[in-house]
């Protein structure tokens, strides 16, 4: 298995040396600011003690406070969320928001907690990094298998611990709990918006485009929805089990319908069962991965057929593979510009909650916009500025706003 932090420090080596970064500057931004590891110890239903361990990674704030998601996973690791504290200074940076880079995570399946225990499990996290976290310090959010609920639970529980109202310590919340409207949708939103750009550029057309999508929770699921909205043809759609395949598009209701009843998409007429594998080697025009990370390798690089991979997941492509992309042709575009509509609205959720203020989902996402297609055109114009990839692009622009920051 790929190490995601040596791979993300890869990627800042690669733009480091074309931007000429200042070495001192480089040296600081190879490392995160903190980091803490955990111990979680959770009361199960059954009355033993599960001993779970979390992390907490304070990438860099010279733009904001730290910002990124917690996760909960069987595959967390130090170096996960490390390299995914990195990807989120960088992304915040990408779209030019007053926010720094962090993340979090326990090692957990959490399919298999009761209510109950997540709950005990999130307040007890809280309770140990608390004093390292606010609104003007590091705000979570959330990510893979945490939800609005969870984050609730953690809001309350820091309040509790703090003594005062902070409902900016957190987003991502339920809009009842202080959320903003339209943060449900803001991940894929601002993927659309992003792929619309492309598709501009490249002179495409959406009802002549077919698309497979990688994973269909949070992200996967919004994105197959607005792209069918806007013309697209999806034609495969994967959970963690495997997925499903129609080369003359899925019905997407039905597969929607069929998940939620069964829970998997095992099972379904009128579409080819594939596996995960599969789905990235499809004859389709644009590929979404949205689930995890280090999917597309040097293993399979050369058999993806897609002429455009949008990065709504973190990390799905190596950097060996994006050389054989890159070299093939290939336009990707890169998490941490295709997926930033998510942090976006969670930094206009801690706006909101600063300033005590409400905004409608329409002035949301009239605000979310502009700022997906101004940071499109800024990493196409840097791409065409040094003839590199979109990524390295991603990362110069990002990296200069930070450096910007940083007095050594
Ligand atoms: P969710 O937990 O909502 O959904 C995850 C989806 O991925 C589910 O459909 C799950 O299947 C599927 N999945 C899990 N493991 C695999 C696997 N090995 N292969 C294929 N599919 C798999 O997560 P999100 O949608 O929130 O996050 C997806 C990705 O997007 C992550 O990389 C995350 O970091 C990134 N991201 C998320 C943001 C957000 O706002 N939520 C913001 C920016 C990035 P099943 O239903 O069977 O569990």
């Amino acid at each position: 298995m790929q190490n995601p932090f040596e791979n993300a420090l890869k990627q800042l080596e690669k733009a480091a040396n074309i931007m000429n970064l200042d070495k001192n500057v480089h040296a600081i931004l190879k490392q995160p600011d903190r980091v803490m590891a955990v111990s979680v110890p959770v009361k199960m239903d059954n009355g033993e003690v599960k001993v779970f361990t979390g992390f907490r990674s304070q990438y860099n704030d010279a733009l904001g406070p730290y910002k990124g998601g917690i996760r909960y996973h069987e595959n967390v690791s130090l170096d996960e969320v490390k390299a995914l504290s990195f990807w989120m200074m960088v992304k915040c940076a990408t779209v030019n928001i007053p926010m720094g880079g962090g993340k979090g995570g326990i090692i957990v399946d959490s399919k298999k907690l009761s209510e109950g225990e997540l709950e005990r499990m999130s307040r007890e996290y809280v309770r140990k990094i608390w004093r390292e976290i606010g609104s003007d310090k590091d705000v979570p959010a959330p990510d893979m298998y945490t939800t609005p609920k969870i984050m609730g639970w953690m809001r309350d529980e820091f309040e509790k611990l703090v003594g005062h109202s902070d409902p900016g310590v957190i987003t991502g919340k339920a809009i009842a709990d202080g959320g903003s409207e339209g943060r449900e949708q803001a991940t894929a939103q601002g993927g659309v918006y992003v792929t619309r750009e492309l598709m501009k550029k490249l002179n495409l057309k959406a009802n002549e485009t077919k698309v497979a999508i990688q994973g269909m929770g949070n992200v996967g699921g919004f994105m197959a929805k607005l792209l069918a909205a806007d013309g697209f043809k999806i034609v495969a759609l994967s959970d963690s089990k495997g997925g499903v395949y129609n080369p003359d598009g899925l019905d997407l209701d039905k597969v929607f319908v069929h998940k939620e009843k069964i829970g998997s998409l095992s099972g379904m007429d009128g579409v080819q069962n594939v596996s995960n594998a599969e789905l990235l080697e499809l004859p389709v025009d644009i590929l979404v991965p949205s689930a995890m990370e280090n999917q597309i390798t040097s293993d399979n690089a050369d058999k993806i057929k897609a002429k455009i991979i949008v990065e709504m997941a973190n990390g799905p492509t190596t950097p060996e593979a994006d050389e054989v992309l890159s070299a093939r042709g290939i336009v990707v575009v890169p998490d941490v510009l295709a997926n930033a509509g998510g942090v976006t609205v969670s930094c206009f959720e801690w706006e909101q909650n600063v300033k005590d203020q409400k905004w409608s989902e329409a002035e949301v996402l009239a605000k979310l916009e502009p700022i997906m297609v101004n940071a499109f055109n800024e990493v196409w114009e840097t791409k065409d500025k040094y003839s590199v990839p979109m990524r390295t692009a991603a990362f110069v622009k990002a990296i200069e706003r930070v450096a910007s920051k940083i007095k050594v």
